[in-house]
């Protein structure tokens, strides 16, 4: 099962190779076997990537944004029609259920290149009228931007970052997590068939290093990073050293509320959707679920049903619902929150275990895991474990749910299921949190802002937020008479 590409890095419309470049083996999550051999990117490399984003970026903000959306818009189309294969891909990298990448990877990155694609030609400046003289205003490209991804939506993220960039008349160095590096290289190659100009989306491969060098490189405008808050902390620090405009997508430990008159089939489904999808290593998901007295213990019950249904095994059968941990660090890392939540006192409700699969014994794989009895206090409950582990927490009161699920240094997502409407906007509104959901969760498509509140992060992406956040405003002054000079 090889899924080795061409070569490690692809800069300036052609892969490129650096044999200096420490090794960077691609594993894949359900066997543990490698499949692909890269080579992180060495500083040669890297500069490589810069001077040809530079050098391709004027010529491409010059062009009328219709044309650069109409590109994009091509490119989207052929995502669609590569879904298989980049799903795929997307599996072997990371290990998520095919029956996920199918639907939701490179079909959200296609969404996004889309929607950014047709909505750039409509996003102008303002004309201002100062009665007689005016004045107007434009959107501007930043230059060259920088995307570092995480390896949860390697795509989707790749996706996110570059489609409003490119739009708004920017060049992109892109870097995939080292754990997952292989679908960005496939946008790149599809940007190219799609007749993007050679230099503008690049693709260099590394750890956190090659992410810092880029950070900190003099030519770089902008940063997006998605990842762990103390990763954006370093970044944002590096780039704000430097005056360069930053997004930062982090993590975050989101509540969900769960109110009595709740439908309770529905709640439990956005729950599980918000603690099981992906194997449970979505930033936004909602892992403190907050369920009020009266439906308690019908809730847990129920849910520990149907998470014990959950099909876990071979990522690329399409029956399978939940794929192994992207790593063997993050599935340490996973196994050693669930002995902490036991030894803190939460109730192992179910799963709890390392499953042992014929064929994928290798592999990293963890069962979908609930915890009840969980008090605020715990460690499961305030700090972020990116993998399939939920945390069932009891409550009586709205104050009393506002305050404890406000009670956090994160503030990216937020969800209330209620079938009491004015209560639930009444919620979300105390809720500090940048991204909420209504008797839903984890929905994201691109047409609505997503980021976070608090350490959870800073900017937008999607929507037209992101074209503000990919451009820098310019006003111009008009005079229509004469210049009113006392000299
Ligand atoms: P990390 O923070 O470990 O890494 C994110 C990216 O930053 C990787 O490409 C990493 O490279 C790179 N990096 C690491 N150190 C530096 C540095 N000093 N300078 C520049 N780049 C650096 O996150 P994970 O990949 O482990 O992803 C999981 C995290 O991402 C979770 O906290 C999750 O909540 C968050 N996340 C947030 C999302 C959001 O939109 N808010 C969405 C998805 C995930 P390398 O991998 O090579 O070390």
């Amino acid at each position: 099962m090889r899924a080795q590409p061409t070569a490690s890095h692809y800069v300036n419309g052609r892969y490129i190779e650096d044999e200096g470049g420490a090794p960077l083996p691609v594993i894949y999550p359900a066997t543990g076997e490698t499949i692909a051999m890269l080579r992180s990117a060495t500083p040669n490399v890297l500069e490589l990537a810069v001077e040809a984003a530079r050098a391709a970026q004027p010529a491409w903000a010059r062009l009328k944004p219709v044309e650069r959306g109409r590109i994009l818009r091509r490119a989207a189309d052929i995502l669609r029609a590569r879904n298989a294969d980049l799903a795929r891909i997307e599996t072997l990298d990371t290990g998520k259920a095919i029956q996920e990448t199918l639907v939701a990877d490179a079909l959200s990155a296609a969404d996004c290149l889309e929607y950014f694609g047709g909505a750039v030609a409509a996003y102008n400046g303002e004309a201002i009228d100062l009665g007689g003289p005016f004045a107007y205003t434009r959107r501007e490209a930043l230059g060259v931007c920088v995307g570092i991804g995480a390896w949860n939506y390697p795509i989707q993220i790749a996706g996110w970052k570059s489609a409003p960039a490119l739009a708004m008349g920017n060049a992109m160095v892109f870097k995939p997590s080292e754990n997952t590096p292989l679908s960005a290289l496939a946008l790149a190659e599809i940007y190219s068939e799609a007749g993007l100009p050679d230099g503008l989306f690049n693709v260099v491969q590394g750890y956190g290093d090659v992410g810092a060098g880029l950070v900190g490189h003099d030519v770089v405008a902008k940063v997006s990073v998605t990842g762990s808050v103390p990763t954006g902390r370093k970044v944002l620090s590096l780039a704000g050293s430097k005056m360069k405009h930053a997004t930062m997508e982090l993590g975050g430990k989101s509540p969900l509320i769960v109110f009595d008159d709740a439908d309770i089939e529905n709640a439990i489904g956005g729950a599980m959707l918000g603690n099981f999808y992906s194997t449970g290593q979505i930033c936004s998901n909602g892992t403190r679920v907050f369920v009020q007295s009266g439906i308690h213990d019908r809730f847990v019950d129920r849910l520990i049903e149907r998470t014990k249904k959950i099909r876990i095994g071979d990522p690329l059968d399409p029956e399978t619902q939940m794929g192994p941990l992207v790593s063997k660090a993050q599935h340490d890392k996973v196994v050693g929150y669930i002995e902490i939540g036991k030894q803190d006192g939460a109730t192992l409700a179910c799963g709890g275990n390392v499953p042992s699969l014929q064929g994928f014994q290798g592999g990293f794989f963890v069962e979908p895991t609930v915890f009840t009895g969980v008090t605020d206090t715990m460690r499961i409950a305030r700090e972020e474990i990116f993998g399939p582990v939920m945390s069932v927490l009891k409550f009586d009161g709205e104050d009393e749910v506002i305050d404890r699920a406000n009670d956090t240094e994160f503030g990216l997502a937020a969800g209330v299921f209620t079938r009491d409407l004015p209560r639930a906007h009444r919620v979300i509104a105390e809720l500090l949190a940048g991204t909420c959901w209504i008797n839903a969760y984890n929905l994201t498509p691109v047409e609505i802002p997503f980021g976070g509140f608090k350490q959870s992060g800073i900017g937008r992406e999607n929507s037209l937020a992101a074209l503000a956040l990919y451009s820098q405003l310019k006003s111009i002054y008009v005079e229509t008479g004469d210049v009113a000079s006392p000299y």
